[in-house]
């Protein structure tokens, strides 16, 4: 399933460090390398999905996973009060430059 020059693939299998913030059997979670906010996380599917083009109606649970663990960080990470952005990039022209799927959770501003 995973993807060999996939970097996202490489984070989850334990081969780059990441600063992991949550972990299960479905999906991880960790820091942006490049922040755009002062919270900045990344939510991502274990299964290798290029896209949210490349969904299928069996990944419907993969989403509302990410969508559901979006809300509980935002909790954790004490922006879910005061606010924050959720977004997916889709291919190269909506800014997506990692090819696996991921949900960016930004937040935490002044
Ligand atoms: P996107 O532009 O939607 O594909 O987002 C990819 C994000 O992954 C960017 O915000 C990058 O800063 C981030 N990123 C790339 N490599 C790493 C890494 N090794 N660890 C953490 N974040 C990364
Ligand atoms: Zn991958």
């Amino acid at each position: 399933m995973a993807n060999e020059d996939c970097i996202f693939c490489k984070i989850i299998n334990g081969e780059i460090p990441a600063d992991f913030l949550f972990e299960d059997d479905r999906q991880i979670v960790f820091k942006d390398i490049n922040p755009l906010a002062p919270i900045h996380l990344l939510l991502v599917p274990k299964k290798h999905i290029r896209s949210i083009n490349d969904l299928e109606n069996s990944d419907q649970a993969i989403i509302s996973d990410l969508i559901m663990r979006a809300k509980s960080m935002a909790e954790k990470m004490s922006v879910d009060k005061s606010g924050y952005r959720l977004f997916f990039n889709v291919e190269k022209g909506g800014g997506q430059e990692v090819f696996h799927l991921h949900l960016h959770l930004i937040g935490g501003w002044d």
